[in-house]
Parts: C-alpha cells; sequence; structure tokens
C-alpha cells in the first residue's frame, strides 16, 4: 500500500466492541489477569504497554517500513532510550549540526554510562569511515539537520556502518517518512520528535523509535522504557495517532509553501544566505535528490547586518509567530541562538523558519514587511 493509504488506516482497525471508526483512548493503567494469572489481551500495566500506544506504533512501523516501533513521551525520551542503551565503553558518532538536545545528552548524560560521543561532518564521508575503522559502535545521523539544514547521505554512510559492524540511527523528525525513509536506505533505527509533524498541531508531545527489526535491540530498548519509563499517556497516543492520519497531505502543502518562500527569500537584498536542501546551490542538493521524495519545510537564513538585524526583523513580524519547535499548522520562526543556552553554536544571524499551511502568499508578505523594517 502507499504510503498516503497507509498513513489513514494504519493501526485503525474499527473497534471489535463497538463498531467505532475512531478508536477508543483506552484510559487503564492496570489489565485484568486470566485465571491462571496470565495475560488476556496481552496487556498488564500501562508503562510496559496499552492498546492506545499500541495503535500508534503499529502506525508509526507502518509508515517507517520498519518491523517495530516503540513510542515514549517525547522526542528526548526516546533519543536518550537509545542511545543509553549502547553498551558501555561505545562511542557513537553524531552531526556537527544537530539539535541542541543531542548535544547535551552527549556532553553532560552518556558520559555516565560509559558512551562518548564524537562530533563528526557527516558530509565527509571519508572521515566518518576513519571513525567507523577506529571502532565507533554507532552512527547517529540527522538530515536534514537542525537548524542549518545539513544533508548526510544515509545510504552511503550505511554501507560504511554495515562493513565496520557499526548501527546506523537516524533522525527523521524534519523530514518525515512523507519524504524519507531512512529503513529503506539501510538504518537500523529511525527516531522521531512525533511532537512535531506527526502531531502536526502544536499541542502534543511525544517520541518514537522505529527499528528495522524486532531483534535484541529492540527488546533491550524495550525494556529500558518499561523499567525507567518515558512512556507516552494513552491521550496523548491518541492525539498523536490523529495528527499522523493527514502527515502526507500535510506534508505536500508544508512543502510548496517552503518551496516558495526559500526561492522569495534568496532574492531578497537583506538576506544573505538561505539554507534549504530544494535550491540548486544548496551543499547537499544532490543528496536531497537522492534520498527524499521533496525538500521539507524546514529553513533557516541569515540576515544581513547580523544579531540585531535578526533580531529586529523576527519582532517585526506580524502573521509569523517568534517560537521555539517546529511542524505545526502555523508558521514559526527562531533565533536559535538564544536558545541554546550558555555557549550558543548557531551562527547569531540565523533564523529559523517552520513553514506552516497559511497561503504562501501572506507568509511572503509579512517576511517581506518585516526584513524591509
Ligand atoms: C524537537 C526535536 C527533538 C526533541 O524532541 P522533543 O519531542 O522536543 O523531546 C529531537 N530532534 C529534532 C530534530 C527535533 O526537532
Amino acid at each position: 500500500m502507499r504510503l498516503e493509504t497507509l498513513a489513514v488506516h494504519a493501526g485503525g482497525e474499527p473497534d471489535a466492541e463497538t463498531g467505532a471508526i475512531a478508536p477508543p483512548i483506552h484510559m487503564a493503567t492496570t489489565f485484568r489477569h486470566g485465571p491462571a494469572g496470565e495475560r488476556q489481551a496481552g496487556f498488564e500495566y500501562v508503562r510496559e504497554g496499552n492498546p492506545t500506544q499500541g495503535r500508534l506504533e503499529t502506525a508509526l512501523a507502518a509508515l517507517e517500513q520498519g518491523e517495530a516501533a516503540l513510542a515514549f513521551g517525547s522526542g528526548m525520551a526516546a533519543m536518550t532510550a537509545l542511545l543509553e542503551s549502547l553498551p558501555a565503553g561505545a562511542t557513537v558518532l553524531i552531526p556537527t549540526d544537530c539539535y541542541t538536545g543531542l548535544r547535551v545528552l552527549a556532553e553532560e548524560f552518556l558520559p555516565r554510562g560509559g558512551v562518548r560521543a564524537i562530533a563528526t561532518d557527516m558530509a565527509d564521508l571519508a572521515a566518518v569511515d576513519t571513525q567507523l575503522r577506529a571502532g565507533a559502535h554507532a552512527v547517529w545521523l540527522e538530515t536534514p539537520s537542525n537548524p542549518q539544514l545539513q544533508l548526510a547521505d544515509i545510504g552511503a554512510i550505511a554501507a560504511l556502518a554495515r562493513s565496520a559492524g557499526a548501527l546506523l540511527f537516524c533522525d527523521n523528525t524534519f523530514a518525515t517518512p512523507a519524504l524519507q525513509r531512512p529503513l529503506s536506505l539501510g538504518a537500523d533505527v529511525v527516531m522521531h520528535s512525533t511532537t512535531k509533524y506527526f502531531g502536526g498541531h502544536s499541542d502534543v508531545m511525544g517520541g518514537a523509535l522505529v527499528f528495522a527489526r524486532g531483534d535484541a535491540l529492540y527488546e533491550r530498548v524495550a525494556h529500558r522504557r518499561h523499567v525507567t519509563g518515558g512512556v507516552l499517556a494513552p491521550f496523548n497516543a491518541w492525539l498523536t495517532l490523529r495528527g499522523l492520519r493527514s502527515l502526507p497531505a500535510r506534508m505536500s502543502w508544508h512543502c510548496a509553501n517552503a518551496r516558495r518562500i526559500a526561492e522569495f527569500l534568496s532574492g531578497h537584498a537583506r538576506v544573505a544566505a538561505v539554507n534549504y536542501p530544494g535550491l540548486t546551490d544548496h551543499a547537499g542538493h544532490a543528496i536531497a535528490c537522492r534520498q527524499m521524495a521533496d525538500f521539507g519545510a524546514m529553513l533557516s537564513f541569515r540576515v544581513a547586518g547580523g544579531r540585531d538585524a535578526a533580531l529586529a526583523a523576527a519582532g517585526r513580524l506580524q502573521l509569523i509567530h517568534n517560537a521555539t519547535s517546529l511542524g505545526g499548522c502555523e508558521t514559526l520562526i527562531e533565533h536559535r541562538a538564544s536558545v541554546e543556552g550558555t555557549n550558543p553554536v548557531s551562527p547569531q544571524d540565523l533564523l529559523r523558519l517552520s513553514v506552516g499551511l497559511e497561503h504562501a502568499d501572506d507568509l511572503i508578505a509579512d517576511l517581506d514587511q518585516a526584513l524591509n523594517g
């Protein structure tokens, strides 16, 4: 079945008891044992799993073409459960440009479990290969990356990882399975912040891991979730499932809007540079054409005049909200350096844009007046 059809139907069997087309929200924290103490429908206690979350996991696995999926209370809970499942002494390569939460996790928390992260330029395949041959246990990709929209060649890095006996993990939050299926390109696990495009309405937090195989790694991470408890609430599972029904449809509108805005910004006198993989002069454009069905709806751009000019332009926007996060219906802009804590790594003149589902003409008019000041 095609992705659009799977998104509408996966995990959506009508309720056996009532025939309800929309799935019930099972809020139960506990499930009755059978006469011999056995499970009656596979469930026991909500921290281990529940039927509403099970439906979401079925849908996530179908969309990413994996054998198994695990839902978590946030993207960071998903990422942490996976990376902390690496053996003590393991090394993981992470991208030089990546989500701030990954960088902080790698610096402050992973070392306590004996896991070391090495920031690596994922566009430099020789550098990745050198680290793999030196014994790296896993590679973490984020493509396109947050916030600089750098691309990594998933298939090429999967081949290098496989020949070195290493695992490949891919944060697919920006692209979503509507545009990119890392498991089909050789990745072992895909991670999502479902808070973003899956939920799609800026009103529900969640995270997910989708595994190429329901193997020992999957079992280890499922056990870790059960014990450490980074689980998703049933109501949040239901909202996320509701959101993903329209994911492919939303992504095509998101992408069409983003393409127009990227072109508009590239021609604007007050814009010094635009990072959008759909632009032919983007360093990762050729890779994006190979591994993505479209170029996504995240972009970042550098404002001529530096930090003050960037902040002033963001402050003049009327329709576009200055707020963190992404993937909702409403367009959001953010000065990343301001939210990166005491050691910001993003350029001071950089604004990140999550292009929403408004009409592109209205968004362009707002950006134009804000940039022209
Ligand atoms: C938001 C985000 C995360 C973290 O997810 P949360 O749901 O906020 O915990 C991880 N990776 C990327 C690329 C993100 O945008």
